[in-house]
């Protein structure tokens, strides 16, 4: 292509230069990845104060050799809004931590390092380089099995190495519902018996329990999940097949759950939940901790985030993201009369469906 003109060929170098930051953006992936694997943000905070670069070095007891490719990894988490640097007397860089790194210090409850590792985790990454083989003819229903043979289920089943660093990871991200299941008051008011189903190891459930301590949890997961997970007043563990039965409760939450499926089979899970709630003399609801799909109210961040988790859902399940127009059409065909969502978290919203 030969440019007419010095605008074109400028017009040609930033699409040049777009094309080139998303098809490295893995790097990003992977240096946010090595700093937690290092520590770098643990390192900081227990320095209590913004750290140069040998400090950060002496800290993380690595050769002073690799000063300067640690600047290079920081320039990138500096700039990808993971630390903050600033100069000092010397001119020399001093590092802080972002609400982010924050966010990634290991031993806080608040921790979502365990999901960062889990999301780079071969096991997950991987199967993206199938997809265009699974889009091409693959018989598998997902791009997961045709990279792996087997579905993540019962990937998880059979590795059980996976299947701890999964399930911690899932964990790490729900203890963030901590910020905000005390504010749900009107959510909760009124159950006083609640099944998590797909709760994972019962992060969630606990959290509901230190809210509201007279609410009888459920967990109820896929057997490898909960089997040995100890149990306490008002927790208790059932394992089995969300496709097979749910155990009856004034409330039935799903948390990262319907995501994970198709229409058809989230309307299969629905119409059984609306039994399990008819079985109550009083009516009961579904609640549903997920993301809906806003592109026109959403900052452009958060829409970028929710349509790779859509991907993200394509690869390693028959699931998607829905927008609300997607989510209402599936509770009225399974026969609920109404809904509600209450946006309250950045990527997720409660929502409430009404039989
Ligand atoms: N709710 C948890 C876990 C979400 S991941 C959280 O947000 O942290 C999805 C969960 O669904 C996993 O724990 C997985 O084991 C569970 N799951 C998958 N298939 C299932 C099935 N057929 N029956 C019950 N649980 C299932």
């Amino acid at each position: 292509m030969e440019p007419n003109s010095g605008q074109a060929a400028s017009e040609s170098f930033r699409a040049q230069a777009l094309i080139y930051k998303h098809a490295l953006n893995y790097g990003t992936s992977f240096c946010l990845s090595f700093a937690i694997q290092l520590g770098i943000p643990d390192v900081i905070h227990r320095h209590a104060q913004p750290m140069t670069l040998p400090e950060l070095v002496s800290a993380l007891q690595l050769s002073p050799e690799k000063t300067i490719p640690l600047r290079r990894v920081m320039a990138l988490l500096v700039h990808s809004g993971f630390f903050s640097v600033n100069f000092n007397k010397e001119q020399k860089e001093e590092y802080s931590l972002t609400p982010s790194s924050r966010l990634l210090l290991r031993g806080e409850l608040s921790s979502l390092s365990p999901f960062v590792q889990v999301l780079v985790h071969p096991v997950l990454s991987n199967p993206w380089r199938f997809l265009g083989d699974w889009f091409r003819g693959c018989k598998e229903q997902t791009v997961f099995e045709t990279a792996h043979g087997v579905g993540l289920w019962d990937y998880g089943g059979k590795d059980p190495g996976f299947n701890g660093l999964f399930n911690e990871g899932m964990a790490s991200d729900s203890r963030m519902m901590r910020l905000v299941v005390g504010d749900c008051k009107e959510i909760f008011e009124g159950v006083n018996s609640l099944v998590d189903v797909g709760g994972g190891t019962g992060n969630v459930a606990k959290i509901i329990l230190q809210a509201f301590p007279h609410i009888k949890c459920t967990v109820f997961d896929l057997p490898h999940v909960v089997s040995g997970q100890p149990e306490d007043t008002n927790l208790s563990y059932v394992g089995g097949d969300l496709f097979e039965s749910i155990p009856p409760a004034d409330a039935i939450l799903f948390k990262h759950v319907m995501h994970n499926w198709s229409d058809e089979e989230c309307l299969k899970i629905l119409k059984k939940c609306r039994e399990s709630i008819a079985k109550k003399k009083d009516a009961g609801k579904v609640i549903i901790i997920d993301m809906v799909v806003d592109m026109q109210g959403d900052d452009a961040d958060i829409t970028e985030t929710k349509l790779l988790f859509d991907i993200l859902m394509m690869v390693l399940t028959t699931g998607r993201e829905r927008n609300e127009r997607e989510w209402e059409k599936m509770f009225l065909e399974a026969g609920f009369t109404s809904y509600k969502i209450t946006p309250i978290f950045g990527l997720r919203s409660i929502i409430e469906a009404f039989p």
